[in-house]
């Protein structure tokens, strides 16, 4: 790959914040932070990163308990797709007034659309649009990597009972959206473990 991936468990169910750091310079992004900055923070620091952007796959609370902290510290711009832009600001469509706590952070500086690009260093990440966790919920795919959010795990794919859910749909987002996706690519899940996109295409039942 063209940059590196470091991955750590964050927030009340463990979901995977990544930081990826380009291999040819210092700059890099953070996706999904949810929980957990001050642990975020030091690895940013060890690894001498500098943060370009705070992407996220979806706007559930999992995914962005940390991002008001993150952006207070490293004051770089947060995207997330249009669809999911009000769960930012919003405590009860992003979950988390269901968990006892209200998070509600300042709406996202970039509202993202399917086909966009991220860029940091000589990286290039583009933006799938892949509703049916939630409606606006995307994959990032590049340099032989997918981060793909609550759309596809290992095994599994992201719940549809939410709301915002839908079935139809995230059969659709990963049986079609998806097909552009190489086999050889590294999936990158919102939760659990990494796999390949391969071995999942041959064994994951909702293909
Ligand atoms: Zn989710
Ligand atoms: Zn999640």
């Amino acid at each position: 790959m063209e940059f590196s991936v470091t991955g750590f468990e964050v927030g009340p169910i463990a979901a995977n914040c990544y930081i990826l750091k380009d291999n040819n310079s210092r700059e890099g992004i953070v996706i999904d932070p949810g929980g957990n900055p001050d642990t975020i923070l030091a690895s940013i620091k060890d690894q001498d990163v500098e943060v370009k952007l705070i992407a996220l796959t979806h706007g559930h609370f999992d995914h962005i308990g940390g991002v008001k902290e993150l952006k207070k510290s490293l004051k770089v711009p947060v995207a997330i797709h249009a669809a999911d832009g009000d769960m930012l600001t919003d405590g009860k469509k992003n979950l988390s007034a269901f968990m006892g706590v209200a998070k509600e952070m300042d709406a996202a500086d970039i509202l993202l659309q399917d086909g966009d690009n991220i860029s940091f260093g000589s990286c290039n990440l583009q933006v799938i649009a892949t509703p049916g966790h939630t409606k606006g919920g995307v994959c990032f795919y590049g340099g032989g990597a997918l981060f793909s959010g609550d759309t596809l795990f290992a095994g599994s794919i992201g719940r549809t009972d939410f709301p915002d859910g839908s079935l139809d749909d995230i059969l659709d987002s990963i049986r079609n959206k998806l097909s552009k996706v190489s086999d050889a690519t590294k999936v990158f899940p919102g939760h659990g473990p990494a796999s390949v996109m391969g071995v999942e295409r041959e064994s994951n039942p909702f293909f």
